[in-house]
Formats: structure tokens, sequence, C-alpha cells
């Protein structure tokens, strides 16, 4: 009779226990960034300019074991790496701590096997180099794979010497045509804003050199965009630039008033049709994200809260930074620094990091659209931008610092886009040696700043 008694009991207990596991199966975090409550207990460290003792020149000499005369190459990144890693300076070693911590960096190589009819086509290619055509047989891939952002490099030199279709027409004279043409029914231009273009609900915001127009097929609740009074978008003058910029702080200012819980400054800004850009006339579009930023940014943002997580409260942004200092793939303009980074997602794209949007930011950005335009003759780019939050108090800095990311977009005058599955789907393949980018950069740079 006791026996029978218990069953229900039994069964009760058992389903009790089934039902608490299936539970704990289903439970899922809704909100990854809330998820790892111990890493409150450690106090992350805010976005700073570390300023390294040494220069890169004594990483170069001491840590990469490269003479002072010699150039840095993109090629020997694993040798600076490993003699960095094996070195008797503890400074050494702690760089490679530091970049392996934030990207996994490896050597691939892939042979090919060449017909004699082919072989000679190839040597037509590459006019006979005896060195490059070595290099063709047996290819040597380098892959930057960045651990928190999940972002990617694989560069391989020879892409850089795959045949390309000459036009018939130069970039320049293209592009000079485009920009005279687009002028003569421009929608932006002069007075025409004023009955070709919506406005904020609070509004029109005008500046002696731009003016914000909303919209009028938003993609989010709070998007706007950034009207220069200058046409033409690929010679502005340094004071346009930060006239648009200042303008765009300013809406930024207004919308979060209004609704204090969109937070998130983003900006975006094409240039020119290679660049998706649907009006030639300058204009960039801001927006303000609510609660988060845009997918691409969050993820970015997110990896650098993981990276703070486990490795003691470090500040993401100011080690990706020092470590392209280290590297010597950046160049300082005051305060802000432009970075040749080692994942970007085409051969031209750089970035600007700096701890606040002002002169100096705005000032390497003029720099670097010079340098591009006049002295690279690329007339085409997309730039995307963020600012740190605007509901975080400022006194003690910022998770994350203003970044831009900037890539110049060719060829022009190709009918064929620039961007094709691997860009979209897989990884960013780069033909161009960072440093070859980096010297150009700081060849252009130095000589206006003289
Ligand atoms: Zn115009």
């Amino acid at each position: 009779m006791q026996l029978r008694r218990d069953v229900p009991i039994f069964f009760f207990l058992l389903i009790t226990i089934f039902l608490l596991i299936l539970l704990f199966q289903l439970h899922y975090t809704v909100d990854p960034s809330t998820r790892a409550g111990l890493s409150k207990l450690i106090k992350n460290q805010k976005f700073r300019i570390l300023t390294n003792k040494y220069s890169s020149l004594w990483y170069q000499t001491n840590c990469f074991q490269v003479q002072q005369s010699q150039k840095l190459v993109l090629e020997k990144l694993p040798e600076y790496l490993k003699n960095s890693h094996s070195s008797k300076n503890e400074i050494c070693r702690q760089f490679a701590t530091i970049f392996n911590a934030l990207f996994h960096l490896d050597e691939i190589y892939g042979s090919l096997k060449l017909s004699p009819i082919y072989l000679k086509k190839i040597n037509q290619w590459l006019h006979n180099n005896d060195v490059l055509l070595e290099q063709i047989r047996k290819q040597r891939i380098i892959k930057v794979y960045n651990r928190y952002t999940h972002e990617e490099m694989l560069y391989n030199y020879m892409r850089s010497q795959r045949p390309q279709t000459k036009s018939e027409i130069s970039s320049e004279s293209y592009t000079s045509k485009l920009l005279e043409d687009s002028k003569k029914n421009c929608d932006f231009c002069g007075k025409n804003y004023l009955n070709s273009t919506a406005e904020d609900t609070f509004g029109r915001l005008e500046h002696r050199l731009s003016y914000t127009a909303a919209n009028t097929f938003k993609y989010d609740r709070w998007h706007t965009l950034i009207v220069s009074r200058n046409h033409d978008t690929l010679h502005l003058t340094e004071d346009e630039i930060v006239d648009m910029f200042e303008l765009t702080k300013e809406w930024f200012r207004k919308a979060h008033s209004i609704e204090p819980m969109y937070a998130c400054p983003e900006m975006i800004w094409d240039a020119m049709p290679k660049s998706g850009a649907s009006q030639m006339h300058t204009h960039l579009q801001a927006s303000l994200g609510f609660d988060i930023y845009y997918g691409n940014i969050e993820r970015i943002r997110q990896g650098a809260r993981l990276y703070a997580q486990l490795n003691n409260g470090r500040n993401y942004f100011s080690d990706y930074l020092s470590v392209h200092q280290i590297l010597g793939l950046t160049i300082p303009v005051g305060n802000a620094h432009i970075v040749v980074h080692l994942t970007p997602i085409k051969d031209l794209e750089i970035m600007i990091m700096g701890e606040k949007l002002e002169r100096n930011f705005y000032k390497a950005l003029h720099l670097v659209f010079r340098t591009f335009v006049d002295d690279l003759n690329e007339y085409s780019f997309s730039l995307g931008m963020y600012l740190p939050p605007m509901n975080e108090s400022s006194s003690n800095g910022h998770d994350i610092p203003v970044v831009c990311r900037l890539v110049f977009r060719n060829p022009v005058t190709n009918l064929r886009s620039d961007i094709n599955g691997l860009d979209l789907y897989t990884s960013s393949v780069i033909g161009k040696d960072r440093y070859i980018l980096h010297q150009q950069l700081k060849d252009s740079i130095y000589k206006r700043l003289k």
C-alpha cells in the first residue's frame, strides 16, 4: 500500500526535474552585452592614446631586428612577431603578447602548376621578372584575423600584379566632367535645397558653409543629411570640412535633447557614383541610434567589451592603436591618429582615431583627402564614422573613441564593381602592402604640414 501511495509523488518529482532541465536548456541570453556579470567587478579602462615609451623605430631595430636603413614590409610581419616574441627584452615580448591578444597571424602557401603556353602568357604580364615568376609559383599569403571584431585580411602581393584593363578616358577627366555636368540641375546647390529637400521636425539647421536636410527616405527615426554648400565633394577646404562636422555635432545635440534615449551618433558619407552615392553634391548622412549602434559598429563595440573582460579591463581601442603605432603604421596629426590598419576592407582603407571630434581630427581628414585625390588620383570614397555615446559622462573619457573609416573606391571609370562576393561574404583580399600605403600617406601629409 505504501508503495502505491508513493508512485504519484515519484512521478511528480520526475516531471519537476524534467521541467527544470528543460527550462535550463531553453535559457538564452537575450543581450550578450549583459552576459558576463563577473566583468562588472573589473573596472574597464577608458580609451587613451597610450604614449609608448619607445618609438616605432626603436621597436624596429630592437624587437623586429630590422636595421634603421631598411624599410618594414608586410611580407615579413610573421618574422617581426617571431623576433619580438623570442626577444630577451621584456618590452618586445610585451608587444608580441598584446598583438597576439588582438590578432591571429598566419602564413599560408599556395602552389601553382603552369603549362608552358600559359607560362609564356604569365611572363608577359610580369614583364619577364624572374623574382615575380618564382613568387607566383609558390604564393605566400599573410592572414591577419582580428579575434574580437572578426575582421580579416588575406594579403598576397601577387594580387596587385594582376593585369588590369585600361580605360580610354582618364579617371581625372571622367570625374571632372561628372562633377561639372551634375552642377547644372543640382537640388542641393545655391538656394535650390529650400524647395527640393525636406526638413527635420525641429526645422533646418544652417551654417555659413553647410546646412541640414532631413532625408526624404529615412533609414532611422533620427536621420538627416548634412550638406556642404560646396558641390565638389573631392575638393573641400579644411574650413568646409570643419563646418560640416560641427553642424553634424549640433544636429546630434538637438535630436538627443528632444529624445535622450537616442544617443549613439553615426555618420556615413559616399562620394561619387563608384561608392554608391545617389547625389553628386557633397552630403553626409547622420543618424542617432537608440541605445545601441548599427550592427557593424555594435559588433566592434561588443568585441571591445569582450576584450576588456578577458584582458583585465584593458581598453581594446587603446591597445589596437598602440599596436599599430609600434608597427609603424600610424601618422599623428596632433592628437588625432591616421591608422593604416591591418584588417582593411579593401586596399585603400584607412582609419582616423581620436578622443574627440575636433580641429586635429578635421585636419587629419582633410590631409587624407588631399593625399588620395591630389597625389594618388583616387576620386571616389565611402566613409563610416562613430562618436562615443551621448548619454555617457565624458569627464573621465569614453570606452570608445571617435573612429572614422575611409575607403577609396576604384577604378572609377570601370563598370566592374570593386566589391564582390569575396568582400561581401568571406574575407578581405589585399594586394597592396600596408607599409607602402603608409609611406605614400606619410610623404603626402608631411609635405603639406611643412
Ligand atoms: Zn550641387
